[in-house]
């Protein structure tokens, strides 16, 4: 077997409810304005079909951990949002058959550099720099299973900033699966944040961030 040049890095993992066993994480793919007030208040029509970015898998960060302020920014968002944790390869999948792809659930913030973004909006270039930096996606715990219909809550040191039912996205879990299948091949330890509703807003030094949704253990974060 021919050496490699240094030691490959470890594959990042979340913990599972319940088990003593991790999650392998592939990628992170995420979906734009999936909830219609949103859409809205970010200035777009709530009515287009699902959009896609991505976050490195290594930007991964536990529930419970201190992260810095991130650097070139001055505007620093929450986005509380449903993480789906795939656990089946498939492409060009149907609604249908989407829903038996999925593993399990968590709960999940896109960190978001928002200023960042509109100047990506106003210039027309990517996403990236504005999503997927150095520790951008807090994911709680995955439980294994389905997940009914629940409550979403975002607060910032306890004081509520987003609410919503996840029955509000404009794109079901099953639809975001069969749309993002139809670009790229989805393979088990693929993570998906489903989108964030409406009352996304800032994040200062000190604040602690808590993204709960019924059923799952919360997405917590401190900005140090
Ligand atoms: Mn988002």
């Amino acid at each position: 077997m021919v050496a490699l040049v240094f030691p490959a890095l470890p594959t990042v993992t979340l913990p599972v409810t319940g088990r003593n066993e991790r999650f392998p994480v592939r990628r992170i793919f995420c979906v734009g304005r999936n909830y219609a007030e949103h859409a809205r208040e970010m200035g777009n029509d709530d009515k287009e079909p699902p959009f896609f970015f991505t976050k490195p898998a290594d930007a991964v960060v536990e529930s419970g951990s201190r992260i810095p302020y991130p650097p070139a920014t001055n505007n620093f968002h929450h986005e509380g949002e449903l993480v789906l944790a795939i656990g089946k390869a498939g492409v060009m999948v149907s609604e249908a058959d989407a829903p038996a792809m999925i593993w399990g659930h968590a709960a999940g913030n896109d960190l978001t550099r928002r200023d960042l973004q509109a100047e990506a909006k106003a210039a027309r270039r990517p996403w990236d720099m504005a999503k997927g930096f150095d520790k951008s996606a807090v994911v709680g715990a995955i439980r294994p299973g389905q997940l009914p219909d629940a409550a979403l809550r975002c607060t910032v040191n306890g004081a509520l900033r987003q609410e919503a039912r996840l029955s509000d996205m404009i794109w079901s879990p099953a639809a975001i699966i069969a749309a993002l299948s139809q670009m790229v091949s989805l393979s088990a330890g693929d993570l998906i944040f489903t989108g964030t509703p409406a009352g996304v807003g800032p994040l200062n030094r000190g604040d602690t961030c808590k993204v709960e949704i019924d059923g799952l253990q919360s997405a917590t974060v401190t900005i140090a």
